[in-house]
C-alpha cells in the first residue's frame, strides 16, 4: 500500500477524478474497493460529499483491482486527515415541471 502523504498529494491533485455531481461542486474522488478479496470486483471511486461511489472515468483505474485499495481506504483516509472531510451538500435536486414539484402516489 502507497504511503498515506503519497495519496494525501494524489488527492489535492485530483488524480482520482472529481465528482460530477452539480451539488458536489467538484469534490475529488478518493479509490475504493467493494471488497477486501482480490480479483472480486475492480476498484471504484468514493466521493466523500454525496457518500457514493462510482465507476473510474478512465479505463487505466477501470482496471486496478479493488482489493488493492480495499473497503477501508477513503474511511480511514479522512478519519486521518479530518479537515479534509467535506461538509453534505446542502441542497439536493428537485425535479420540477412548469415550476411544480412532481407528487408521487
Ligand atoms: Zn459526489
Amino acid at each position: 500500500m502507497a504511503k498515506p502523504r503519497q495519496r494525501l498529494e494524489k488527492y489535492r491533485n485530483y488524480n482520482f477524478g472529481r465528482c460530477p455531481r452539480v451539488y458536489c461542486s467538484g469534490q475529488p474522488f478518493l479509490p475504493v474497493g467493494q471488497s477486501d478479496i482480490p480479483r472480486s470486483s475492480t476498484v471504484k471511486i468514493y466521493c466523500p460529499k454525496c457518500e457514493d461511489i462510482h465507476y473510474p472515468r478512465s479505463k487505466y483505474n477501470g482496471n486496478i483491482d479493488g482489493a488493492y485499495f480495499g473497503i477501508t481506504f477513503p474511511h480511514l483516509f479522512l478519519m486521518t486527515y479530518g479537515h479534509l472531510k467535506p461538509q453534505k451538500p446542502t441542497q439536493n435536486y428537485i425535479p420540477r415541471v412548469f415550476g411544480y414539484k412532481i407528487h408521487r402516489p
